[in-house]
């Protein structure tokens, strides 16, 4: 066990983001390579904005995509008490003030200031007021940031980035009706759950300079910062719809193992030298935050699938077929009978040749899922002509004895083909036919061999009825 903490923290107000997918990965991988602990906390303090469904998707995302985390899910809101607390510390502390003026006031202020050219940033006559001056009307509480020097957040990907303190204005941290406003409850969850890491978008780098404010206020250790570049698509722009998906569970309906979306998501603005496929184990014991650019990564779908692809083949056959029942699942197709399963299970080391998505596989799987009388697509039709059902006549008597191995049945069939003058060529597009009803299928004996006799006798019985 380590030291190290990290975190994700999304805000429950749409769909996952696949950058959302990738932050969360990096914080996983980051912390389980190093023995450390892996936390989630919704960012719920929004209530117009946040929905239950939201935060189901984020769950359902993480669900799949295999990030577990440890302890309970935590929620910003309900913490909003402690949230307060902070602000009210460091108001006894001399570290936050009450401001008591109106927003007719910053309004005038910012007008005065806007007309001399000065900085609109506002700064309230109530920072250094005496208590007893304090009105009987409602304030907020704003730290009282730094009035001259620099902030240099120390960043693990961007380097030191210096931001001059007369461009931090004294933020809000209570509103006047007492609730929390997000930087604080930001900082203070990080603290309360011991966050050593903050890894996150590059869109929060300008929030930690006002965070830090915070930390140095409660005199709070700093968590190492790793503010991530965004994802762009192939054009280089951000992200987006156009592109192609961006919901986490979009790629799972397009039919990616996990394995592979983590593959690539860690590849995604992280590298390990040339390395591009690797497994779990190898990210954990790789990823670190030196690897990650400093520029924006490119989405890349064609990578995507390639990866994709190769996890497929590599993957074990139970766990492939149990990963596949899910995504069926997902997909609201009806599920595999158990003699399907049987099959599906036997027949997976040549479904997962080649398939780069499940729908491919599942494709491939036509001969399995397929039920007499077998619908047959027109081009397969073709080869089942008047010459080729009758050299299936000859072999289907020839296989009710046959040995079910792959060497007797090539025999059988080369023999049926020679009695007919023809070669073995001859025949592989009928019993496509006939097998699957297909024109591309797996081979001839592969399909044979996972029917087994029964199912490949009856199939074959079945397309010599056919007439032409
Ligand atoms: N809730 C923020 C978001 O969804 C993340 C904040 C953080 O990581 O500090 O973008």
């Amino acid at each position: 066990m380590s030291d190290v903490v990290t975190r994700i923290a999304p805000s429950p107000t749409g769909y996952m983001h696949i950058g959302t997918a990738r932050t969360a990965l990096f914080n996983w991988l980051f912390a389980r390579g190093r023995g450390g602990k892996f936390l989630l906390r919704i960012e719920d303090t929004d209530r117009e904005r946040s929905t239950p469904e939201a935060t189901d998707a984020i769950l359902k995302g993480m669900d799949w995509l295999g990030l577990d985390f440890d302890g309970e899910v935590v929620s910003q809101f309900e913490r909003a008490a402690r949230h307060a607390e902070v602000a009210h510390d460091l108001l006894a502390q001399g570290k936050a003030y009450k401001c008591f003026s109106t927003q007719d006031e910053i309004a005038a202020f910012r007008d005065a200031a806007r007309a001399e050219g000065k900085s609109t940033l506002y700064q309230s006559p109530w920072r250094d007021a005496a208590p007893e001056t304090h009105p009987e009307t409602p304030y907020v509480i704003r730290i009282k940031s730094p009035k001259d020097g620099v902030t240099v957040i120390k960043d693990a990907v961007q380097g030191d980035v210096t931001i001059k303190n007369d461009q931090l204005d004294d933020m809000i941290l209570l509103r006047s009706d007492g609730t929390p406003v997000y930087m604080l409850a930001v900082v203070v969850d990080d603290h309360d759950m011991g966050i050593t890491h903050v890894i996150r978008g590059d869109d929060h780098l300008n929030n930690a300079a006002r965070q830090m404010m915070i930390y140095s206020a409660m005199d709070w250790p700093l968590p190492v910062y790793a503010h991530i570049p965004l994802i762009h698509g192939e054009d280089g722009k951000k992200l987006s719809k156009r592109h192609g998906a961006t919901g986490v569970d979009e790629y799972q309906l397009l039919g990616y193992p996990a394995a592979a979306m983590r593959n690539y998501l860690a590849r995604l603005g992280w590298s390990h030298g040339d390395d591009e496929f690797f497994s779990d184990e190898q990210a954990k014991e790789w990823f670190n935050l030196e690897g990650i650019g400093k520029s924006a990564a490119r989405f890349d779908f064609k990578k995507l699938q390639n990866l994709s692809g190769q996890h497929i083949a590599k993957a074990e056959d139970a766990a492939l077929l149990h990963e596949l029942c899910a995504y069926m699942d997902a997909k609201n197709q009806s599920a595999f009978s158990d003699s399907q399963k049987d099959m599906m299970l036997s027949g997976m080391y040549c479904l997962k040749e080649r398939a780069k998505t499940f729908d491919e596989l599942l494709d491939k799987a036509t001969f399995i899922t397929a039920v007499r009388p077998l619908d047959i697509e027109e081009k397969a039709k073709k080869s089942l002509n008047s010459v080729s059902r009758c050299i299936l006549e000859t072999l289907t008597p020839q296989l009710q004895n046959a040995s079910w191995t792959r060497d007797a049945l090539e025999a059988e069939c080369n023999s049926a083909a020679a009695a007919h003058e023809v070669n073995f060529g001859k025949l592989a597009g009928p019993m496509r036919a006939a097998l699957a009803g297909r024109a591309v299928t797996p081979s001839v004996f592969d399909m044979m061999l996972v029917l087994g006799r029964d199912e490949t006798i009856a199939r074959l019985t079945e397309a010599q009825a056919l007439a032409d």
